[in-house]
């Protein structure tokens, strides 16, 4: 009830949901029941969760921020939001995001951009800004986002909350509306790294559902944060600094609450190492080939036919007339920006040129990686080169918005887990900056032992 009442309150102004569950009452009252009768629940049982549009729900629509999914139904459920509800935690609302997850400011949503709860002129970052703003201005306590290049991570450090980008596989993508399938990850948005311990414990390990599942066992991420609390785990922590990264245009006080993370840790046993990743600065070209190539196949499912809108245009005949003048509506224009670079990269003549091409980088990122943490145990780099930035700031020059990805994108171009965690406000302009720190795939543990120990 306080969640519900807190999202009447301030949504008006925030506006980080598309749809509020109006069973959510319900469902905790129910899960009240089984507690006082005795039944063994698990301990986010009752605890609402936020789940941005890009993952589908029975019971709400399921847009992904477009008009062309406008007031869709999906008839099963993400694997992540199934897992959430067996847990008996409470889906309480659909959150606002990028349309079809692209974008850094939720400035292309198609039902209205979110605004960030510190300050109600500037972005809550994309793709997932309404996950992040709900969490924040304490709409809910516990979110999920997708991080396809950085749209979990961003968000959390423009909105001084915790993201969790987990190793690619590691989280079923299951009913998560795809953008790039070998970039998509699901994952947590909390205000502690504890808490998205917990979330992560129960939406991850391997789906059947997922061909890309991972069948590993994971350990426990929550025990890894509460062993990481006490603060250990810093000493002699072998921590990469990138030496490149700072050439992409920083904000100098972006820079300087990152150098000052940098120093405490030092302060408690931890050493830092400059490392070389020289590939790092090819990531976001490489990136936005691959994933609109990627995109660009995975939206041709919106045909008009199989889902959501259909647009019969006057004295329009054909099948292809109804598709065209459906996708035409249906789109907004950074989805068209994108799906025409893809298909451009994909075409016969300059396949090779373009989008294989940006493979082979992403091979040496990969190759940058391993280099890496053979010196180090983790990557640590300030997640975004500016804090949130004014509507309108970027939005007219896509390659502005591209490069606010620079330090996200290697994470997912090379499969590896990355979190960003609060660090404090910039000297700057007294906003919110995140410190994200990336590790080996597979020791996703070891960021929530490394960012409990900060927090
Ligand atoms: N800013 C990135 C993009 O526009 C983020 C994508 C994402 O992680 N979903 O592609």
């Amino acid at each position: 009830r306080a969640h519900l009442d807190r999202i009447a309150a301030v949504d008006g102004d925030v506006h980080a949901f598309l749809h509020v569950n109006q069973n959510a009452e319900a469902i905790a009252a129910d899960v009240d029941r089984r507690r006082a009768a005795g039944e063994q629940l698990h301990e986010l049982a009752g605890v609402p969760l936020a789940v941005k549009d890009v993952l589908v729900t029975t019971d709400m629509p399921s847009t992904s921020g477009s008009k062309i999914l406008e007031g869709y139904m999906s008839p099963y459920d993400a694997t992540v939001v199934s897992r959430a509800r067996a847990a008996g935690l409470v889906a309480i609302g659909k959150t606002n995001m990028d349309e079809f997850a692209m974008g850094s400011s939720t400035e292309h949503s198609a039902y209205g951009p979110t605004r960030n709860p510190w300050d109600l002129e500037r972005i809550p970052g994309g793709s997932g800004g309404g996950s992040a703003a709900a969490v924040a201005a304490f709409e809910a306590p516990l979110a999920l986002g997708s991080d396809t290049g950085g749209s979990i991570r961003q968000p959390a450090h423009v909105t001084g909350t915790v993201g969790m980008k987990p190793t690619y596989g590691g989280v079923s993508r299951y009913g998560a509306i795809a953008l790039a399938s070998s970039l998509d990850q699901v994952g947590p948005v909390t205000r502690t790294v504890l808490d998205s311990g917990l979330l992560h414990d129960v939406i991850g390990g391997h789906d059947v559902n997922d061909s890309t599942s991972l069948s590993k066992a994971w350990p426990s991420f929550a025990a890894a944060a509460r062993e990481g609390a006490t603060g250990q785990v810093l000493k002699g922590l072998k921590v990469g600094v990138i030496k490149e990264l700072p050439d992409s245009g920083f904000q100098a006080g972006v820079s300087q609450s990152f150098r000052e993370s940098l120093a405490l840790m030092e302060a408690h046993g931890a050493e830092i190492v400059e490392i070389s990743a020289p590939h790092f600065e090819y990531g976001v070209a490489a990136y936005y080939l691959i994933l609109p190539a990627e995109a660009s196949s995975n939206l041709a499912k919106f045909d008009s036919v199989r889902f959501g809108m259909r647009v019969i245009p006057d004295g329009g005949a054909t099948v292809e007339d109804v598709m065209a003048a459906t996708r035409a509506a249906g789109f907004g224009d950074e989805v068209k920006r994108r799906i025409i670079l893809g298909t451009y990269a994909l075409s016969s003549g300059y396949y090779d040129a373009y989008y294989g091409s940006a493979q082979k980088v992403r091979t040496l990122i990969q190759q940058d990686f391993n280099s890496a943490f053979a010196q180090v145990d983790v990557i640590a780099t300030p997640t975004a080169p500016t804090t949130a930035f004014k509507f309108g700031e970027k939005v007219g020059d896509p390659i502005q918005m591209y490069l606010n990805d620079v330090a996200t994108i290697p994470a997912n171009l090379a499969g590896v887990p990355g979190m960003t965690l609060p660090s404090g406000l910039a000297s700057d302009d007294n906003l919110p900056v995140g410190i994200q720190f990336l590790a080996p795939a597979f020791e996703d543990a070891r960021l929530y032992q490394v960012g409990a120990a900060l927090e």
